[in-house]
């Protein structure tokens, strides 16, 4: 069986730590298929397009990554990629239980697994809304983009 995870989010803007994700998913599954969320009542900074175009050119050379955004629920994302399992990231017990709730909703919405990695410690600190604030005030953000 081919082993497919979705790895969804907002990635306003994709960072190291969600690089780290989907690399050592690679490990796990057989694809990744990366789903920018684009229904989500959060206000985005980076415009979709230049979101998508940075991840694509980040994993322009690892074939087993793809990128859509989508804008129906996580769990039809997944079906429509065939993927039998949701990837996400967890960084603090905030997160943990965040992504519990999620979890637990989507396995009754439809039987999916979530598999959940954590984060290594040193992007434990990592997060988008870090980077956009950091953006936003004129500093360099590359030490936290892939
Ligand atoms: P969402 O808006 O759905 O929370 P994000 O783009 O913020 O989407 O994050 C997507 C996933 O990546 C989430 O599971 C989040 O916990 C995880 N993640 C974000 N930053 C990191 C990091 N530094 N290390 C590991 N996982 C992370």
């Amino acid at each position: 069986m081919n082993k497919i995870a979705i790895f969804p989010g907002s990635f306003d803007p994709f960072t190291i730590g969600h690089y780290d994700i989907v690399m050592r998913g690679l490990d796990i599954f057989d694809k990744v298929v990366i789903g920018i969320g684009i229904n989500c009542t959060k206000q985005e900074s980076f415009p979709l397009h230049q979101r998508l175009n940075a991840i694509q050119q980040y994993f322009a050379n690892e074939p087993r990554v793809q990128v859509h955004p989508y804008d129906c629920l996580t769990v039809d994302f997944a079906a429509q990629h065939k993927a039998q399992f949701i990837l996400r990231g967890v960084r603090s017990a905030q997160d943990f239980e965040y992504e519990r709730s999620m979890a637990e909703a989507n396995k009754q919405l439809s039987g999916i697994e979530t598999i959940l990695l954590y984060t290594r410690p040193e992007y434990a600190h990592i997060s988008s809304t870090l980077v956009r604030d950091l953006h936003s005030h004129g500093k360099d953000i590359s030490v936290y983009l892939p």
